[in-house]
């Protein structure tokens, strides 16, 4: 009956609905914390503060590479041997573009056809949520929401658009890249920042005629690897191939994942790197609010866009201009 249906977006209505796994409050929780009305805002942060405690628990790992890599093959591959085991996966994007396209491509519910239709997977596009930070925001939220809702692997996709790779290996306990088979003139196009934030390289396309060129690419990205400083010194990122394709390798990535978290628990990186991320958080989100504050702020947003405009036509020097903003803040 209609009596027993939750109201629309209380927050107690859906963290009960979220403990008992129910998808559809789940969904309509991502809802709330992606929706950017105040009123909105006020009960999603109750919801996740209600949900805190049963989160943390998930596997959190990152995915990126260039489009046409094989990622949301990967993905649905991947995604689909853990449900097999038994594993609740969910699917989450974070794609800054989706902003100015008004939609994502990046956790599109076609490009993952094994997943989509699994009971025990769940895909979110990324949300249009302006920059990259919003983005980030809401997907870090949106993460805690399904890690309560008791999916225990999240899969955070991306593809390097500015900084989204680095926003997104602080978010999560691994981060994996995917790269395409081929050797020398194309490692020379890869960001050396990539490489220096991964926790695993698998070149995927391992397969038919692309076998041979997937192990000589994996070979040069080894002595890549080799010359840079190591992102731990309990973990060296090893570098496989892999086909998405035809599952292949996917086992190994698994163990991998498994071993590293073992090798991080066991020497405390694994809780210091998360602590640290959620203190990092709290001040992206306050630079955010802070900044925020600035533009709207009755007595600032005028001056701001005077200032920026004498800054634009080279009258006033910057640092006096963010000097006066300072003393109207009070800062
Ligand atoms: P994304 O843009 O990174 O998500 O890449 P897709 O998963 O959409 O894959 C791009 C193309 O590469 C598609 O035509 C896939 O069928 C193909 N592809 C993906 N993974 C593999 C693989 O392991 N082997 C081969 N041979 N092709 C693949």
């Amino acid at each position: 009956t209609t009596a027993t249906l939750p109201r629309k977006d209380d927050p107690a209505d859906l963290a009960e609905g979220i403990r008992a796994g129910n998808r559809a409050a789940l969904a309509r929780a991502i809802t709330l914390v992606e929706s950017r009305k105040a009123e909105h805002r006020d009960k999603a942060r109750r919801l996740i503060q209600e949900l805190l405690p049963l989160t943390g628990t998930a596997q959190r790992i990152g995915i990126t590479g260039v489009p046409g890599v094989g990622k949301s093959t990967t993905i649905d591959t991947f995604g689909s041997n853990l449900t097999d085991e038994g594993h609740k996966v969910a699917v989450l994007a974070v794609d800054p573009s989706s902003t100015r396209t008004g939609g994502s491509i990046l956790g599109d519910k076609t490009r993952m056809a094994r997943l989509a239709v699994d009971r025990n997977a769940f895909i979110r596009p990324s949300p249009s949520a302006g920059t990259l930070g919003g983005v980030a925001e809401k997907t870090r939220e949106t993460m805690l929401l399904c890690e309560a809702a008791g999916f225990d692997v999240i899969l955070v996709e991306t593809v390097g658009i500015g900084q989204s790779e680095t926003t997104v290996a602080n978010m999560v306990d691994f981060f994996l890249v995917l790269m395409l088979p081929g050797a020398g003139d194309e490692l020379q196009g890869i960001k050396k920042g990539v490489l220096e934030i991964a926790d695993m390289i698998a070149v995927n396309k391992a397969d038919g005629e692309g076998a041979m060129r997937a192990q000589s690419a994996a070979s040069d990205y080894r002595a890549a690897l080799h010359i840079l400083a190591p992102k731990s010194p309990n973990w060296t990122p090893p570098v496989v191939t892999i086909s998405g394709l035809a599952n292949e390798g996917l086992d190994t990535v698994w163990q991998q994942i498994g071993l590293h978290k073992e090798r991080m628990s066991a020497s405390g990186e694994w809780q210091s790197r998360r602590s640290e991320q959620q203190v990092a958080w709290m001040y992206d989100l306050l630079q955010q609010r802070m900044m925020e504050a600035l533009k709207k702020g009755p007595r600032t947003a005028g001056r701001l866009k005077d200032l920026e405009h004498d800054v634009r036509a080279g009258r006033t020097a910057v640092s006096v201009a963010v000097e006066e903003l300072a003393d109207l803040v009070g800062v």
